[in-house]
């Protein structure tokens, strides 16, 4: 069901775990498989100069979390907020159809953040 790329970042998740100073901490859930996510970011001069996360999920869900982190991890707040779920999906080298959904959860965590982070800092968010 699911290609190696896929089973590789189940198997080994990249940033997983909480994070002891974040700038924004955001917990989301979605969907029809009840997937949770919880990612942290710590961000300098509008840079995420580092990204944990913690997933309960389906393997989908935690595989995308761990792409998506990877992703954003030293990237400017605006190509973090850029990035799709498309994105990651492709990043995996793709999910079976009936699994795209749990990649959504990473997105709308990541532009989530990024608007708690941008009202906190006095800006309006995206
Ligand atoms: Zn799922």
């Amino acid at each position: 069901m699911y290609n190696e790329t896929v089973m590789d970042h189940f198997e080994h998740p990249r940033n997983i775990g909480e994070m002891e100073d974040p700038t924004v901490v955001v917990e989301v859930g979605s969907g029809e498989c009840g997937d949770r996510t919880k990612l942290f970011l710590k961000i300098e001069d509008d840079v995420i100069v580092d990204v944990s996360f913690k997933t309960l999920g389906c393997a989908a869900a935690i595989a995308s979390s761990s792409m998506a982190t990877e992703m954003i991890k030293e990237k400017t707040l605006k190509e973090a907020w850029d990035l799709t779920n498309r994105d990651v999906v492709e990043a995996l080298g793709g999910l079976p159809e009936q699994k795209i959904h749990c990649s959504v959860l990473a997105e709308d965590a990541i532009r989530e953040a990024i608007n708690i982070y941008r009202k906190g800092q006095g800006f309006e968010p995206w």
